[in-house]
C-alpha cells in the first residue's frame, strides 16, 4: 500500500510560509524597504494604492541585482546575505533568510526591474502566485524597482482579513515612519493614492524629526549621547511634561534595527524617576549599538524581538543616560512671548527658556564611565547634593539654611547658575508663590510643590538610609483608625518607620505616635497620619504605583506647606535653597511645574519697551 505522505510543492510551500512573513501590506513594505536598505541604498520612494491593496511600489537607488540573480530572488532561501551559520552570529544587514521575496511573490503579482550600475542594461521578471510568468532584459535606472499588486488575491482568507484602506495606510505609515526615523541618512519619499506624502531629504536625525514632527515638537525634545567601550546610546527623549497616554511615539533601534524590548523600554520609564505617572508614556527615540555578537536577533521571523547577552548592564546604562538627559537640561517652562493668558501647561503656551548650554562644566559626572560603575551613577543619593554654584545662590542668606547635603558637588547646570543670580529680592505672593529676581528676569516658585519635591527626594532618600530621623513627640499622640486603614498601615510599617514614623500598634485599631519625621509641622503631627493613608489610598486607585513610591508622594503632598501658608524670608529662602539641591527642581511628583520663569524681554515686549 502506498503512503500517505508526499512532499509540498515548493510552492504551496511557499504560500503557506507567506502566512508568516506578509501578515498585511504593511510587512510587504516593511521587507521591501529593508531590502533596499541592505542594498545601500540613498534614496527609496515608496508608493502605494488603496492601502497598499492594490499596489506596492518601491524603488531604490542601490546595488541592484545581475540577470542571474533577479530571478534567483523570488526562490525560497535565496539571500546573499550570509552564507554560513557563522555569518549568522555577526550579521549586519536586515534581512537573511531568503523568505521575503518568495513570500510576497506566492501571494501577490510582483514585477522587478533592476539593474546594476556596472551593467548596460537592467533585467525584468514578472511573477504571479510564485509563477516566473516573463523574463527579459530591460531598459532601467541603475538600483531596483518591485511592484507588488494584488495582495493575497490567490488565498482570499487572508484578503478577507484585511483591513480598511485606512487602516492598512496608517500601518505602512508607521512603518515608513519608523525606517525614516532609523535612517535619517536616506531620502525617503512616499506616496499614497497620487498623494505625496512625505519627501525627506538625506540629514541628521534632528532634521528628520523636525520633519517629521515639526519643529514646535522638536523643541520639546532633549537628546542623548553616550559611548562607553561595550555600546553607545543615543537620541532623544520627550520632557515628562509632554508624555502622552499611549505609546505611540516610542522608537527604539538596535543598530539600527527596529526593535521592542520590554527591559529597555523599562529602563527608559525608570530613568525618568517617577516624573512620569504610570500610564502616561513619553517619548522616545533611543538608537543602541552594540557589537552584533552580544545580541542575537534571530528570534523571531519578524526579527523585532532580540536578546541581549548582557541584559542588566544594558538595563542600567540606559537608565542612567536617561536621568542624565533629564537632569542636564533646563526643564523650567517660561512664558511664551505670545501667551496671553501665561503659563496653562499646554503646548501653545510651553516654550523652552533655554536650551542645554553649558556641560564641559560639569565636573566628573560627564567623565564618568556610568557604565564600568553603575553604582556610582546618578543615584538618589547624588541626586541630594546641590549643583555646584549653590552656594552663590543666595549668599546672604545665613549659612545655617544651606542645606544639609554637602557632599562632592556633581553638577553644574549652567541653566540653575540663572537661579544662583542675586537672590537679594524675594516676596510671597498671596501666601503662595514665592518671587524672586534672577538674573534673567523673574522667577515664580509654586511654595506647595516646591516643598512636595524637597520631601519627596528626602523620603525616597531615607528608603535607602539604616537609620531613620525622627522627631521624638513630648507626649505620644494615639490615633484611632478604622480597620481597614489599620490594616493598610500595619503593612506600611516597615516604610512608615523609615521616613520618620516611630509607631507602634495598639489594641485593635490604634497606633500611638511616639516620633514624627522632623518636617512634620508642628500641631498637625494628630491628624498627618491618617492624611497620608487617606492619600494612599487616593493614589492606589488612580495609578499603580509600588508602596514605597506612593509613600513618598502621600506624605510629601500632605506634609509640604500649603497654599495660604505665610512664610517668613528666612523660610522662603530656605526653600527655593533646597529645591534647587533637588535632582528636578523643575517638575513636582506629580508632573506638575514648580518653576516658572518670566524674562525681562518678555517684560520689556510687555511694556513695549525698546531697550
Ligand atoms: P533576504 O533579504 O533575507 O536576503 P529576500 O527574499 O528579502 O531575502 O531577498 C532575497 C535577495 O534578493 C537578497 O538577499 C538580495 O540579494 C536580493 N534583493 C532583494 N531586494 C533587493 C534590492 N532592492 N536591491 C538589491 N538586491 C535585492
Ligand atoms: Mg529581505
Amino acid at each position: 500500500m502506498a503512503g500517505t505522505i508526499t512532499i509540498l510543492s515548493e510552492q504551496l510551500a511557499n504560500k503557506i510560509a507567506a502566512g508568516e512573513v506578509v501578515q498585511r501590506p504593511e510587512s510587504v513594505v516593511k521587507e521591501l524597504v529593508e531590502n533596499s536598505i541592505d542594498a545601500g541604498a540613498t534614496s527609496i520612494a515608496i508608493t502605494i494604492k488603496d492601502g497598499g491593496k492594490s499596489l506596492i511600489q518601491i524603488s531604490d537607488n542601490g546595488s541592484g541585482m545581475n540577470d542571474e540573480d533577479a530571478a534567483i530572488a523570488f526562490q525560497r532561501h535565496a539571500t546573499s546575505k550570509i552564507k554560513s551559520y557563522e555569518d549568522l552570529e555577526s550579521v549586519g544587514t536586515l534581512g537573511f533568510r531568503g523568505e521575503a521575496l518568495a513570500s510576497i511573490a506566492a501571494v501577490a503579482h510582483v514585477e522587478l526591474k533592476t539593474r546594476r550600475s556596472t551593467e548596460d542594461v537592467g533585467s525584468f521578471v514578472r511573477i504571479e502566485g510564485g509563477d516566473l510568468k516573463e523574463r527579459s532584459v530591460a531598459a532601467a535606472q541603475p538600483g531596483t524597482i518591485i511592484s507588488v499588486r494584488n495582495l493575497f488575491y490567490n488565498t482570499p482568507a487572508r484578503r478577507h482579513f484585511l483591513k480598511s484602506n485606512n487602516t492598512e495606510f496608517k500601518h505602512i505609515y508607521d512603518v515608513v515612519q519608523r525606517v525614516a526615523l532609523s535612517r535619517p541618512d536616506i531620502a525617503v519619499q512616499f506616496t499614497s493614492d497620487e498623494e505625496e506624502l512625505l519627501n525627506l531629504h538625506s540629514g541628521t536625525i534632528a532634521e528628520r524629526l523636525k520633519n517629521l514632527y515639526g519643529e514646535r515638537h522638536f523643541e520639546t525634545l532633549l537628546p542623548f549621547d553616550e559611548k562607553t567601550e561595550m555600546l553607545s546610546v543615543s537620541g532623544f527623549i520627550g520632557k515628562p511634561d509632554f508624555a502622552r497616554k499611549s505609546r505611540v511615539d516610542q522608537y527604539l533601534f538596535l543598530n539600527k534595527r527596529s526593535i521592542v524590548n520590554r527591559s529597555i523600554n523599562h529602563a527608559i520609564f525608570s530613568g525618568y524617576e517617577h516624573l512620569i505617572e504610570k500610564g502616561n508614556f513619553p517619548f522616545y527615540l533611543l538608537f543602541l549599538e552594540l557589537d552584533p555578537h552580544k545580541v542575537d536577533v534571530n528570534v523571531h521571523p519578524s526579527k523585532m524581538e532580540v536578546k541581549f547577552a548582557d541584559e542588566q548592564s544594558i538595563y542600567r546604562f540606559v537608565m542612567s543616560v536617561v536621568r542624565k538627559a533629564l537632569g542636564s537640561n533646563d526643564l523650567v517652562p517660561s512664558l511664551d512671548v505670545n501667551g496671553p493668558k501665561g503659563f496653562d501647561g499646554s503646548f501653545a503656551s510651553l516654550r523652552h527658556a533655554s536650551l542645554p548650554r553649558h556641560f564641559s562644566g560639569g565636573a566628573g559626572y560627564n567623565e564618568r564611565n556610568i557604565f564600568s560603575s553603575p553604582s556610582s551613577s546618578f543615584t538618589q543619593e547624588d541626586s541630594r547634593q546641590g549643583p555646584a554654584g549653590l552656594d552663590k545662590l543666595f549668599s546672604d542668606m545665613p549659612t545655617a539654611q544651606l542645606p544639609e547635603a554637602t557632599g562632592p558637588q556633581q553638577f553644574a547646570h549652567g541653566t540653575r547658575e540663572d537661579e544662583a543670580q542675586e537672590g537679594k529680592a524675594i516676596w510671597q505672593l498671596h501666601n503662595k508663590y514665592i518671587l524672586s529676581q534672577i538674573r534673567t528676569g523673574l522667577m515664580i516658585v509654586d511654595q506647595h510643590v516646591a516643598h512636595e519635591r524637597v520631601l519627596y527626594e528626602r523620603a525616597i532618600a531615607s528608603f535607602d538610609n539604616a537609620v531613620p530621623v525622627s522627631q521624638q513627640l513630648l507626649f505620644p499622640h494615639t490615633v484611632e483608625l478604622s480597620s481597614g486603614d489599620f490594616a493598610l498601615a500595619k503593612e506600611l510599617i516597615p516604610h512608615l518607620q523609615a521616613i520618620g514614623f516611630d509607631l507602634k500598634l495598639f489594641g485593635k485599631n490604634t497606633i500611638v505616635l511616639e516620633g514624627v519625621p522632623t518636617e512634620i509641622k508642628a500641631g498637625t503631627e494628630g491628624s498627618i497620619l491618617q492624611d497620608i493613608l487617606d492619600e494612599f489610598k487616593n493614589n492606589q486607585h488612580r495609578v499603580k504605583l509600588d508602596a514605597r513610591d506612593n509613600v513618598a508622594k502621600s506624605f510629601s503632598c500632605k506634609a509640604a506647606i500649603k497654599a495660604g501658608d505665610k512664610l517668613s524670608e528666612v523660610e522662603m529662602r530656605a526653600l527655593i535653597d533646597q529645591l534647587f539641591a533637588t535632582s528636578m527642581p523643575y517638575v513636582c511628583p506629580h508632573g506638575r511645574p514648580v518653576v516658572v520663569k518670566i524674562s525681562i524681554g518678555e517684560l520689556d515686549r510687555r511694556f513695549m519697551r525698546t531697550s
